[in-house]
């Protein structure tokens, strides 16, 4: 059983659309055996995905395997969510044939699939932000086929989570054109995917330029459709003056320098700014973060075109007016972790994402300050409060303004390791995403993939499963706005 890999966009739009009528009629109990049974496939080949993706994206064993989990659990889920009918949000309004001065139709409202979903693959997570991923898996969920963009990066690795699919399919008696992995040199393939008329909507993981690009080519189309691209965030870090006194500052230090460094620093919620109160305390904070970063060694990055950018990005950071480095660790062959300091009074040169290991350390005379630099930065999926009770006046002023400018706020953590539930938001505005109203992890992922439909007076007998008066799926539903 092999997949189709094709470079042919043409024949993977035509079998989606063909699939679709199919695949968007499946029942929540057959949809959600569906993806299970992918999550059942990768886990059964699961030593050669390994493999296969340590080799392809140098990142270790322990964290790939560690994404298998991820991946499948991602996907069982988005099965329990589609068996709940949770995705389709079923509202009725019954008819008021005797309402005065009008009567009201039988107004029943369900979410359907949008059709075929191009999605492309991140690099820096292999599995599970990539051929099976968040977006994929959302999209199945949602009812929609759809048709990945291998990343170049880990096209192995793409292919063998494409065949565990191929599988599910073919054991869940679904169309192959549900689902179809395209793999492909240069921006071409994924820009005709986006241009292909049968396709209804994009999710997109990567860097800013790839993400507009997309953006660009979807909206002039002659029915331009949705781009929900995730594309970059400096994630911002605000220690207040109350959780500064409050901490060890070597264990402090330590903990920030080990997000900063995790995984080569190649997160897309990786903390690239700090925000430092002046004086001793903070100035004792930063010698530490210099020696914690020291102890560190540079680690192989995901493509030398990656590891090239980091070096750019960091020596930008590094000649930007005001900044010096505060510590380095041992390069080792590959690029070095780096921490800086900006004493500049404005932030310029240092708000621009660097895809990796260095970050860099503002430090503010007080909240006010702090408040109008945060108010400059541009949209984050994340930011993160050191806080200690001490410090709740200062919060309560920075929190209206940080819920503005991220899809997550987080308090006394870090923001590297994202949840996978029903509650996460991977997402927020631009430039971390291209539609803040939406997430790319968690359940309500599904959304970005489905419209909805209002049925009125729509005879009994014609009506969907899900708004039929017997409710033959047991869903949850709205009548007359009241959830039952
Ligand atoms: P990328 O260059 O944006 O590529 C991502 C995917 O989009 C690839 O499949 C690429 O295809 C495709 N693509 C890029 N530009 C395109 C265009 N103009 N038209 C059509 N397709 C296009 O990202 P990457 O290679 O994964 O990583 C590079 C940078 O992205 C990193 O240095 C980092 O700054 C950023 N990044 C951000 C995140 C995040 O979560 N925010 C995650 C990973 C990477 P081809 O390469 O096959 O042409």
């Amino acid at each position: 059983m092999t997949t189709t890999v094709t470079h042919d966009v043409e024949a993977a739009t035509t079998a989606a659309t063909e699939a679709f009528a199919t695949y968007r009629a499946t029942t929540p109990e057959q949809r959600g055996a569906f993806l299970e049974a992918i999550a059942t496939e990768i886990e059964s080949d699961k030593d050669a995905i390994i493999e296969a993706a340590v080799a392809e994206s140098h990142l270790p064993v322990g964290r790939i395997t560690g994404e298998v989990g991820r991946t499948a659990g991602q996907l069982r889920m988005f099965a329990d969510v589609v068996r709940r009918g949770d995705h389709l949000g079923v509202r009725i309004d019954p008819a008021m044939p005797d309402r005065e001065p009008l009567p009201r139709a039988d107004i029943r409202q369900r979410m359907i699939p949008l059709g075929p979903v191009a999605v492309f693959g991140a690099s820096n997570f292999p599995l599970a932000f990539s051929t099976a991923g968040g977006d994929t898996a959302s999209a199945l969920a949602a009812g929609c086929p759809v048709v990945v963009k291998g990343h170049p990066a880990h096209p192995r690795t793409g292919q063998l989570v494409a065949d565990a699919i191929s599988r599910a399919l073919e054991k869940s008696g679904l169309p192959q054109g549900t689902f179809t992995f395209v793999l492909g040199e240069g921006f071409e393939l994924g820009q005709a995917l986006v241009r292909d008329p049968r396709i209804k909507a994009v999710g997109f993981t990567g860097s800013r330029a790839g993400g507009l690009a997309l953006v660009e080519a979807a909206s002039k189309r002659e029915e331009p459709i949705p781009v929900y691209a995730e594309m970059s965030s400096i994630n911002p870090v605000v220690v207040l003056p109350g959780a500064l006194a409050e901490r060890d500052t070597d264990t402090f230090a330590q903990a920030y320098v080990g997000s900063l460094t995790l995984g080569a620093g190649q997160f897309c919620t990786n903390p690239g700014l700090l925000f430092l109160p002046a004086g001793e305390q903070g100035d004792a904070f930063v010698q530490a973060v210099g020696h914690a970063v020291a102890g560190t060694t540079g680690q192989p990055m995901l493509t030398p075109g990656i590891a090239d950018a980091y070096a750019k990005g960091t020596g930008m950071l590094k000649g930007a007016d005001g900044v010096r480095t505060v510590g380095e660790g041992d390069a080792d062959g590959q690029h070095a972790p780096a921490a800086l300091v900006s004493e500049a009074a404005t932030l310029d040169g240092v708000t621009d994402e660097v895809f990796g290991a260095s970050g860099v350390i503002v430090r503010y005379a007080d909240v006010d300050a702090l408040s109008t630099s945060l108010e400059g930065l541009e949209g984050q999926l994340t930011a993160t409060v050191h806080y200690a009770p001490a410090d709740k006046e200062a919060a309560q002023q920075l929190l209206p303004v940080l819920e503005l400018k991220a899809g997550r706020v987080l308090f006394n953590g870090w923001p590297t390791g994202v949840e996978v539930g029903h509650a996460m938001v991977h997402g927020g505005p631009f430039p971390a995403t291209s539609d803040s109203r939406s997430t790319s992890v968690g359940s309500l992922a599904i959304e970005r993939f489905q419209r909805p439909v209002a049925y009125q007076d729509v005879p009994a007998d014609l009506l969907p499963e899900s708004l039929r008066d017997d409710n033959p799926w047991g869903l949850s539903r709205r009548i007359d706005g009241v959830l039952e």
